[in-house]
């Protein structure tokens, strides 16, 4: 049964398959072709969508950029990182950001297709970040973007969305089509990211820090609050992104890499 999955799924991909290489290796050398499904152009517009009905919502029930204060904060930490995104692809730059920030009490931070991100007050509150430590968590969120990453996974989705329904129709059972909205709003908000994704958004997360000139070993400290948080409940960040075991040694590696980056960025007027 797995076998004939793989199968029709290799098949499926052959048929409507891209790979594509979605940014510039950097500093940090991040190289991978990825296998996607579905363009750019199609996911950014389900993400955008998606992005509205959060936002909305989070409007609605008086959630949204209550404190003016933390707003500008976040959104000043991402004005820096935005620019430094064309070290790893040209068109980064000129992407309609957004930053928006939710009142509630999650410790979660998360980026649709697109640019479009999220910081939830309670990882404010409970993190208590300094301003470097912001960049490193919205430098990997930013950089999830970057590779497209939610694009991958939602070519992942439908592969075996596509493998099943023909499985399906095969058996006689029918299968409506694959909402892409709802795919873009599943990967973000519940799915986990692999940990290959993780890795890859820690690594350009610190070069993008640092060229930002923020320190980029506030990345460590930042991941190690946060797998100290207690009071029994794991943050909610951790979920969808899920650390590889090696994340603080890796993080450690990678943050010395880029520190001439983070000496030059700063020694700029
Ligand atoms: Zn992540």
């Amino acid at each position: 049964m797995r076998r004939i999955l793989v199968t029709i799924a290799a098949l499926v991909a052959l048929a409507g398959c891209q790979t594509v290489q979605t940014t510039q290796p950097g500093a940090v050398g991040v190289e991978r072709q990825q296998s996607m499904l579905v363009s750019s152009a199609e996911v950014n517009a389900s993400a955008s969508k998606a992005y509205q009905q959060i936002t909305a919502e989070a409007a609605k029930k008086g959630q949204l950029n209550t404190d003016a204060a933390q707003l500008a904060r976040i959104r000043g930490v991402s004005q820096r990182l935005i620019p430094q995104t064309a070290a790893f692809r040209a068109d980064a730059p000129g992407w309609q950001w957004e930053v928006n920030l939710i009142d509630a009490k999650d410790v979660n931070a998360w980026v649709m297709p697109g640019g479009k991100i999220a910081f939830y007050t309670g990882l404010l509150e409970k993190l208590k970040p300094s301003d470097d430590e912001i960049a490193a968590v919205m430098g990997h969120e930013i950089a999830h973007a970057l590779r497209e990453h939610g694009r991958e996974r939602a070519s992942q989705a439908m592969a075996q969305g596509i493998a099943l329904s023909i499985l399906g129709a095969v058996a006689g059972v029918s299968r409506g089509g694959m909402d892409l909205t709802q795919a873009v709003l599943n990967v973000t908000l519940n799915l986990p990211n692999s940990r290959e994704h993780e890795t890859e958004a820690d690594r350009i997360g610190v070069e993008l820090a640092a060229r930002a000139g923020n320190d980029p070993r506030a990345a460590i400290v930042v991941w190690e609050k946060m797998s100290k948080l207690g009071g029994g409940k794991s943050p909610e960040i951790l979920s969808t992104h899920p650390a590889p075991t090696t994340r603080i040694v890796d993080l450690q590696v990678y943050a010395a890499r880029v520190l001439p980056l983070y000496e030059q960025a700063k020694a700029r007027p």
